[in-house]
């Protein structure tokens, strides 16, 4: 049997059922390719889902982990360590925020904003709890995460879900105004929707939320787990609009590969989580916080932030270029390296497409194809794809015609 198909019947086997995934199986990465196990090499324009901003295998990435490996793996909370407070000091140069509360996942550090804004309002005595937010979005699989997951097909056989959600359109300032009460303690919004198709709000809607917020008293929660970390050429995509959230989540690009989340929030806010109030093992952990550290440095000392969005001026032109036409297409969007192409169709066979001549893509929303290419991709290596990309598209949109 060749390698591929034994190590896929092994995962067939052994693995819980939750993923989709093809018999190719990865073994190896560098720069913008991933190798599979008979060395067949793809072009990666998936990112690992916008986490690997770097590409695979950075070799300074790869050397500041291999170091801290040798040096100091992990501590717990016990103890601060080195790596996770200069981490924080560095995060918080670069954001609204003063403090970090470091864990190991998007759902992880949505949770803690969660728990942060009931705690707050709770402290103060004032009786608000409930959390307002989008239809189409996503903030992760974990019951509170999920619950403000506005998808139900992701809650469907999960219920009873967390008491006090509700959610309203994205983009929809009326909605939200009707949504927003003297109970809500916290509206949770993507800054721009990553899951949800790739959807960019429509001009001064941020603003706007934030002026609402402050109205009526609620705080104000930023996910960037997607498009934080320079994904569309700013460090935090509120930066776009310049508005400030009271808090804000990351994870998937902030360790260039390694598992870390973190919540932000401006000191007033995150005093309430004294000890006792919650905690992660792993939070801070020296090996994920060094990694996100080399990260923000090589994204600064290669320009990174300016070539993601370069990247995304790029990609979008030649995909408007390579699908003018294509009665089945909607739309081209995105900002830096979060791209999407909007179709009439289901997107998902299109993978298999791409997969086949070599180069790799994600699903966003069902008729959405997502493109999260690393910010320091080769041009060559990004066309190529692009190419590819395109020829696929087309060809789908001319058999579904
Ligand atoms: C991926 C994602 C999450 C969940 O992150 P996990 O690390 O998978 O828990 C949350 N919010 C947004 C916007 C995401 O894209």
């Amino acid at each position: 049997m060749l390698p591929n198909q034994k190590l896929a019947d092994m995962g067939q086997k052994h693995l819980f059922p939750t993923y989709r995934q093809p018999d190719a199986v990865m073994v190896r990465g560098e720069g913008s390719y991933l190798f599979d196990a008979e060395g067949t090499r793809y072009i990666d324009l998936s990112g690992g889902i916008a986490v690997n901003a770097l590409g695979h295998a950075h070799p300074k990435l790869a050397s500041v982990i291999a170091k801290q490996a040798h040096t100091l793996t992990h501590t717990s909370n016990l103890f601060f360590n080195d790596k996770a407070n200069a981490l924080a000091d560095a995060l918080t140069a670069r954001c609204f925020a003063d403090r970090v509360f470091f864990c190991n996942s998007g759902a992880e550090a949505n949770e803690t904003a969660i728990k942060l804004a009931r705690r707050y309002f709770y402290d103060k005595k004032i009786p608000r709890f409930e959390v307002v937010s989008a239809l189409n979005s996503f903030h992760g699989r974990t019951l509170g995460a999920l619950t403000a997951t506005g998808q139900p097909k992701y809650h469907q056989g999960f219920e009873p879900l967390v008491p006090g959600f509700s959610h309203v359109p994205y983009g929809d300032l009326a909605a939200l105004d009707a949504a927003v009460n003297e109970r809500t303690a916290l509206v949770m919004l993507e800054p721009m929707q990553g899951e949800g198709g790739v959807v960019i709000p429509p001009d001064g809607y941020l603003q706007a939320v934030r002026d609402l917020c402050d109205r009526k008293g609620a705080l104000l929660h930023f996910d960037e787990v997607q498009v934080g970390m320079g994904r569309t050429g700013q460090w935090f995509c509120h930066q776009h609009d310049g508005v400030e959230p009271d808090s804000m989540s990351l994870a998937k690009a902030l360790g260039g590969g390694i598992p870390i989340g973190a919540l932000l929030a401006k000191d007033e806010h995150a005093r309430v989580l004294v000890p006792g109030t919650h905690a992660s093992t792993f939070g801070g952990n020296p090996v994920a916080c060094a990694a996100a550290l080399a990260f923000i440095e090589v994204v600064e000392d290669e320009k990174l932030l300016a070539r993601s969005l370069e990247v995304g001026r790029r990609t979008i032109e030649r995909l408007k270029k390579g699908l003018q036409n294509v009665a089945a297409l909607n739309e081209v969007r995105g900002r830096g390296c979060l791209i999407g192409i909007d179709m009439k169709m289901p997107v998902r066979p299109f993978l298999q497409g791409c997969r086949e001549r070599k180069t790799l893509v994600t699903v966003s929303a069902d008729n959405v194809l997502r493109l999260a290419p690393a910010y320091n991709i080769p041009f060559d290596v990004l066309d190529a794809g692009l190419e590819v990309v395109v020829e696929v598209v087309r060809a789908a949109a001319a058999q579904a015609a």
